[in-house]
């Protein structure tokens, strides 16, 4: 029996049991790190991949009127002098007169006293800091490596054409906008239609912080959903409920759910109404993704700059416009990190403290862990392999687990949220209860016997 026992974990609980079960590992660690970059490692991925598969089947794959796309995440600089984030894609930032770390002027949480080194500190004006990274495209330099190696200041001449320069994308809509029109032209969908992408999106982030919730690299996960300007008010409510949809089957318990009308002060430079909706993190009350109306602002942009028209044609030949836009953003990082606090679990079983990540068994990184009672007795090893295969057959992400007592193997498991172990007995192989295996749950800690014959039914 397991008696709940468990408060909010604290974000070092989350941080340990991710380094320490392979979830998530801090990036180039050997080399001493890589501020606001982080590696996922075997669980990390799986559940990172379960995720993504979730929202794709909700959102495309389950809709009627869905279609994906994937855009290269180099593109022509254009399309962010189009889109304001050249000029506006900003954050304040202001140096503590004491250490001279850099910290965003609107997170600081005391204006006199610097997060960094713990002194009082004159921050001074704040100066706007663009957060996208800059890259060039191609050897395309305006000197020759040749021309620039003869003089003696080969770094600072070596100068590139500008018209060379890229981005890391900072958002993964524009990839989308961009191909508005040729998923028109190629499906011609009637509006409302949504195109969909996931992918990585990079920020030069002021000061990373809080584990995954703020990286400078991370995945997102976005629609834009195309609707005739007369209807954004209506669709816009209709994904508000569809978010919630979304938070239920991640597990996230309603009451952690928040939703926060954005004032208009503070909404992002292309948007006319924002819902941000909010979690209860370990570290606060925060932003997990967020719903903004975008009205015709991006492809109005790409129309003014391009010179293309951006027209939808109405098929029962009413007037061309162009859409407006309603756009759900995902961020995936700070949806695993829900996910992880939602699930951290301690409680009692037996008299012992337990850590389980209570995960909804759809996101589990692994389904069943399969062991011998004993690893040096032939014939149960023998067994457990057959049910193994079997199972891995079936279920894909099985775990042959045969490291330590039995007991140990449960606590393993119970932490990295795998939701059945089954054991292979002597009562496997002899006796009357001869086919039949142990089956433990993960939440009740309960233990049955099934037929082996039945376990891939009993399981699913
Ligand atoms: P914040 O105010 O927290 O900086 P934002 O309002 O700039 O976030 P959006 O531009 O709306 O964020 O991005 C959409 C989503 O992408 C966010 O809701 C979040 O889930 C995710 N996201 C944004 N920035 C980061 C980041 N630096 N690290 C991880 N996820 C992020």
């Amino acid at each position: 029996m397991s008696e709940n026992t468990a408060p909010t974990p604290s974000l070092e609980d989350i941080v340990s049991l991710c380094k320490r079960r392979g979830f998530i590992y801090p990036g180039s660690e050997v080399y001493g790190g890589l501020s606001g970059t982080w590696d996922y490692g075997p669980l990390g991925v799986a559940l990172k991949r379960n995720i993504m598969q979730l929202w794709w089947k909700m959102f495309v794959d389950d809709a009627d009127n869905m279609y994906g796309v994937d855009a290269a995440i180099l593109m022509n600089q254009k399309v962010w002098q189009a889109s304001g984030h050249v000029d506006t894609f900003s954050d304040p930032m202001v140096e503590c007169s004491n250490c001279h770390s850099r910290q965003r002027a609107d997170k600081l949480a005391d204006p006199n006293k610097c997060p960094v080194c713990g002194k009082t500190s004159t921050f001074g004006e704040a100066k706007q800091f663009n957060m996208m990274f800059q890259t060039v495209v191609g050897p395309n330099f305006a000197k020759t490596r040749q021309e620039a190696a003869e003089g003696s200041d080969f770094d600072e001449k070596m100068d590139y054409n500008s018209n060379a320069v890229s981005y890391l994308r900072p958002e993964t809509a524009q990839g989308i906008f961009t191909n508005f029109k040729n998923v028109v032209d190629s499906f011609y969908p009637d509006v409302p239609f949504g195109l969909a992408q996931q992918g990585k999106a990079f920020r030069n982030e002021i000061s990373p912080r809080d584990f995954i919730f703020r990286s400078r690299e991370f995945e997102q996960m976005e629609i834009e959903y195309f609707v005739h300007p007369d209807q954004w008010e209506a669709e816009f409510e209709n994904w508000i409920a569809r978010v919630h949809a979304w938070t239920d089957a991640l597990g996230l318990p309603e009451s952690s759910v928040h939703e926060l009308e954005v004032s208009g002060d503070d909404r992002a430079h292309y948007s006319k109404r924002t819902v941000d909706f909010e979690f209860d993190f370990p570290i606060g009350r925060e932003e997990l993704l967020g719903l903004a109306y975008r009205t015709d602002f991006d492809l109005g942009n790409i129309q003014r700059v391009s010179g293309k028209s951006m027209e939808y044609r109405p098929k029962d030949g009413s007037p061309a416009y162009v859409p407006h836009v309603i756009e759900p953003s995902f961020g995936l990082e700070r949806a695993i990190m829900a996910v992880l606090s939602a699930a951290y679990t301690e409680d009692q079983v037996n008299g012992d403290k337990r850590t389980v990540l209570k995960l909804p068994k759809h996101l589990a990184p692994v389904k069943v862990a399969v062991s011998p009672l004993l690893k040096n007795k032939p014939e149960l090893v023998e067994k457990a392999r057959e049910v193994y295969v079997m199972l891995k057959k079936e279920f894909g992400a099985v775990m042959w687990d045969d490291n330590g007592n039995v007991g140990k193997r449960y606590r393993r498991q119970d932490e990295i949220g795998t939701p059945y172990c089954v054991v292979i007995d002597f009562d496997t192989v002899e006796g009357d209860t001869t086919g039949t295996v142990t089956v433990r749950d993960r939440d009740t800690t309960e233990q049955t016997r099934v037929s082996i014959a039945e376990l891939v039914r009993t399981l699913q």
